[in-house]
């Protein structure tokens, strides 16, 4: 099936905004996507229709505010096909990893033991591993931008207590064989995170038959609001896990001698929650699902397809993370040019990509690169942004020729 790609922009509003007097192209998508007209009337209607806290209060707006935040849980979780009780709410991926770093690994470690990573990974799947005390061991990555997995089976040892890997890539686009990678962890006893923060925009999730103890993802890298998102974890870990925050909406009972939690997920969902962020993630899968994910896949694919020869072939540039698996990230370095002072070039034509290292510093590290340039796709990108980067970047090259 090919997508409309004029009705489906036009459902983006920012996509119609001029940029230094130019068409945009928007080519961030990895760092954070725009949101179609039908989330941002699920925010909006929310706080003119129903905007009220949760859980605590009998009247009518309260009501209407919890049936559509647990409305949005139970969304959320046919998304993933996994339950309810499975789905804890937090501030997106970062916090959702910090939890199972705080909660679930930190009262397991002992001196010396590893948490087995990637070189891929953002930092948000590194530091917090680093703050619980465990000994990050990092699988190496290829120059194609592949994981080494007889290098990460090499490293699946006996202090390994958990395994953190990234679906997909944010700075190479690499989508990792997570599935394989649970069943080799799981043969040898070790839980497994996965970080879907790139993955859930891209292609479709069955977390219950990928057999992830923890998955975590963002809202807005989905066409939903930022600071929201999810970690599924399996329920006997939760049930298991003491909480990490405490206030309101986490407890059963409190004294000053001692207190009790509320049951799972409330147990890990402290104080006042982004109840329009809950209602807005729903309202964007939704929305994805209205497209359909093979579809979203397939086009995006497409666009990659056409967009990697073209910028393969401009001199004295040079793609970083060529896997043979991968979605529609493109990071690339330019001879002579600093990947800042290229993108705001790319800016004044209208091109908005993002350059850094991507919060993957690691793995600049291992290119021997301080930062690329990186266009990202999504589903309302065509050619014609692919072309408007290419006429960019010729631009570019002739300044710093
Ligand atoms: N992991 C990956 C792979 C990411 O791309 C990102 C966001 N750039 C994160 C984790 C962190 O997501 P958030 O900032 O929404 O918590």
């Amino acid at each position: 099936m090919t997508l409309d790609l004029a009705a489906i922009r036009a459902q983006f509003p920012i996509l119609a905004e001029k940029i230094h007097g130019k068409r945009l192209a928007y080519l961030d998508n990895a760092a954070t996507t725009q949101k179609p007209e039908s989330v941002l009337r699920a925010l909006d209607g929310y706080y003119r229709h129903a905007n009220s806290n949760v859980h605590r209060a009998v009247h009518e707006l309260a009501a209407r505010a919890t049936t559509q935040y647990e409305a949005a849980r139970d969304r959320i979780a046919a998304f993933l096909k996994v339950t309810r009780e499975e789905i804890v709410f937090t501030r997106g991926t970062t916090e959702g990893i910090n939890l199972v770093a705080r909660s679930f690994l930190q009262p397991r470690l002992q001196p010396g033991d590893e948490v087995l990573v990637s070189g891929m990974e953002h930092h948000s799947n590194i530091v917090p591993w680093q703050l619980a005390g465990a000994k990050v061991v990092a699988a190496r990555v290829t120059d194609e931008g592949e994981l080494d997995l007889d290098d990460w089976r090499a490293k699946l040892g006996p202090r390994t207590r958990l395994v953190a890997i990234v679906q997909v890539s944010n700075s190479l686009g690499t989508v990792n064989p997570v599935a394989e990678m649970i069943r080799e962890a799981h043969a040898r006893g070790v839980p497994v995170l996965v970080d879907g923060a790139q993955a859930v925009a891209h292609e479709a999730q069955d977390l219950r038959a990928l057999g992830a103890d923890f998955y975590a993802c963002s809202a807005h890298k989905a066409y939903g609001p930022t600071g929201f998102g999810v970690l599924f974890a399996r329920r006997e870990h939760l049930e298991a896990m003491p909480p990490w925050h405490g206030g309101g909406d986490m407890i059963r009972t409190v004294a000053f001698e001692a207190s009790t939690w509320n049951e799972v997920p409330y147990k890990f969902e402290a104080g006042t929650p982004d109840i329009a962020g809950a209602i807005g993630l729903a309202a964007a899968l939704d929305w994805i699902e209205s497209v359909g994910l093979d579809a979203i896949h397939a086009h995006e694919s497409a666009v990659l397809d056409y967009a990697t020869p073209r910028l393969a072939e401009i001199p004295g540039l040079r793609l970083i993370g060529t896997a043979r698996h991968k979605v529609g990230v493109l990071s690339f370095v330019m001879d002579g040019a600093h990947a800042h002072d290229l993108g705001s070039i790319l800016d004044q034509q209208g091109v908005a990509v993002r350059t850094g290292h991507h919060c993957t510093m690691p793995l600049m590290e291992r290119f021997g690169i301080p930062a690329t340039a990186r266009a990202s796709l999504a589903v309302y990108n065509g050619t014609d942004d692919i072309d408007q980067l290419v006429v960019a970047l010729h631009t570019a090259r002739r300044l710093f020729a």
